[in-house]
């Protein structure tokens, strides 16, 4: 038993509820225990919506825009005052570096707050003067809250991903009832109580927690009283909520898996194209929806990137979240591991060449409780092989040659997923062109992850669907209803 792990409860209108059972959130640094999750039941999940649309019918809904923008900066505040205890929650939930955790969920977390008060204080309404022969109208839409929203949210990037959806529906005039991954429930709960200290009503911000099937996630995603459901996961899980609320025909915002590309042209600059794929294959052990599994490489410097690639995947350093140097963490838990692993073995099935990692690494018997596992690279493979196709979700990537441009766009664009793209080219014109036919939500040039949060956010095909991201966002989180006047 660690002595420091804590009990969370779910939040239901303001106040801690118990469930019926428990679960055990582990530390995927070394197998000891974060924390005993009271897992909502039905029950738990109803008193949430009742407490949800009590506090939108109570005034939320209704509540003028300034106060609500209000709020959003003062969460905003809270978190950065908070930041240490965001960034423990998160470290203990994921293992990721403690650089990493302030550096990209907390302070993006913050900034996401911050963003959408700025949206909903600047977006106008639609208007139009409407001139016909019978007479002059005007047409303008006013926007209203779309009502309970249920959000369901994955583990690699809890925080960051959790308020990406809350801080634009509460924007709106929404309330939420969120549900964090049964692997990371920490920083959910902690932002109820940062959102009670920033004086938020009870009710606008309700946490359960547990798991999909049978579990909270199937008793939110088939209540009646939601009025739609934003969703970031694996796309498969996208696929069963879409069965779940058709009956009731709620609308949907799906964020969900990738096969990312990135085309590397014989003109880039080697080095930062090196660095930037480097960071794109490994950032968050390969846990993040945009990372890079697909290198496909202009074949006259194919041996240089790999050579180049397999150095630095070499430099990278695993081990406690907190010790200096260390670059990587482990995957987020023993099954998590188990799954990467078992395309670690089919790839070699396939007839990859393992350039580098490979296996689970040795970090000595205080680590060995934890799901590490090496940073990997593999040649030898194409487009047919399934690790070529299925997203892996780890430290790893399929480096291809191609020789045409043509080539390599037709290459990155043969995949179920259309997540996000990078192109690495010194030549600007080829780098619009073929980012432009990158058949993805987000396309990069010379870069990756680099995010303008008011710019569409989503992919296509298995990667999901709508867009979310600055009006974006407004467009899911509200109900236009036009009204005509006639003049
Ligand atoms: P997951 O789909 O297994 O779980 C995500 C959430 O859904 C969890 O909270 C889980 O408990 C819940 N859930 C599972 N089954 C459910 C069901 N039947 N009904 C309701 N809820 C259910 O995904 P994960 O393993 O937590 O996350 C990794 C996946 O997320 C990867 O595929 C990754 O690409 C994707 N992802 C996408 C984006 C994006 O923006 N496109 C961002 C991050 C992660």
């Amino acid at each position: 038993m660690n002595p420091s792990a804590s009990e969370l409860f779910n939040v239901v209108g303001g106040k801690q509820l118990a469930g019926p059972r428990t679960f055990d959130k582990i530390n995927p640094v070394d197998g000891t225990l974060v924390a005993t999750v009271h897992e909502a039941d039905r029950e738990v999940v109803d008193q949430a919506v009742d407490a949800a649309r009590a506090a939108l019918d109570g005034g939320w809904g209704g509540a003028p825009v300034s106060e609500r923008v209000a709020l959003l900066r003062k969460i905003a505040d809270r978190i950065d005052a908070r930041a240490a205890d965001f960034v423990a929650a998160e470290v203990a939930d994921t293992g990721k570096p403690v650089e990493l955790a302030r550096e990209l969920d907390v302070a993006r977390a913050a900034a996401n707050f911050r963003s959408f008060a700025d949206t909903v204080a600047s977006t106008g309404l639609d208007s139009f003067l409407t001139e016909t022969a019978t007479g002059t109208a005007l047409n303008y839409a006013v926007r209203k809250p779309l009502g309970v929203i249920a959000i369901i949210v994955p583990w690699n990037l809890p925080l960051l991903l959790l308020t990406w959806k809350v801080a634009p529906a509460l924007a709106c005039g929404n309330t939420v009832v969120v549900k964090p991954s049964e692997e990371t429930p920490s920083t959910a709960t902690l932002l109820a109580e940062v959102m009670a200290e920033a004086g938020l009503p009870d009710g606008v911000y309700n946490v359960v927690h547990g798991f999909g099937p049978e579990s909270a996630g199937e008793f939110l995603t088939t209540h009646s009283g939601i009025d739609g459901v934003t969703f970031t996961g694996e796309s498969a899980t996208g696929s069963a909520i879409m069965r779940a609320v058709a009956p009731r025909v709620r609308p949907v915002s799906f964020e969900l898996g990738g096969k990312n590309a990135a085309v590397v042209f014989a003109d880039c600059d080697l080095d930062k194209t090196l660095d930037g794929l480097t960071r794109s294959i490994f950032l968050n052990t390969g846990q993040v929806c945009l990372c890079t599994e697909r290198v496909y490489v202009e074949r006259s410097i194919f041996d240089q990137v790999a050579d180049g690639l397999v150095r630095r995947a070499k430099a990278l350093q695993l081990g406690r979240p907190e010790a200096d140097g260390t670059t990587t963490g482990p995957l987020i838990s023993q099954k998590h591991r188990a799954k990467v692993q078992s395309y670690f073995d089919l790839a070699v099935q396939e007839g990859a060449d393992v350039l580098v990692g490979g296996g689970i690494p040795d970090l000595g018997q205080e680590l060995a409780g934890g799901s590490w596992i090496e940073p990997t690279l593999w040649t030898g493979l194409d487009n047919t092989a399934r690790v070529v196709r299925e997203e892996v979700f780890g430290p790893v990537a399929a480096l291809i040659p191609f020789d045409t441009e043509e080539e390599a766009i037709a290459l990155a664009n043969d995949t179920d997923y259309g997540l996000a793209a990078a192109v690495w080219t010194t030549d600007l014109q080829r780098g619009h062109r073929v980012a432009q036919q990158m058949r993805v939500g987000m396309a990069w040039v010379n870069t990756w992850y680099l995010r303008d949060l008011r710019s569409p956010f989503g992919g296509v095909g298995l990667s999901g669907i709508g867009r979310e991201g600055g009006v974006h966002s407004m467009h899911f989180y509200t109900e236009p209803t036009n009204v005509c006047v006639a003049l």
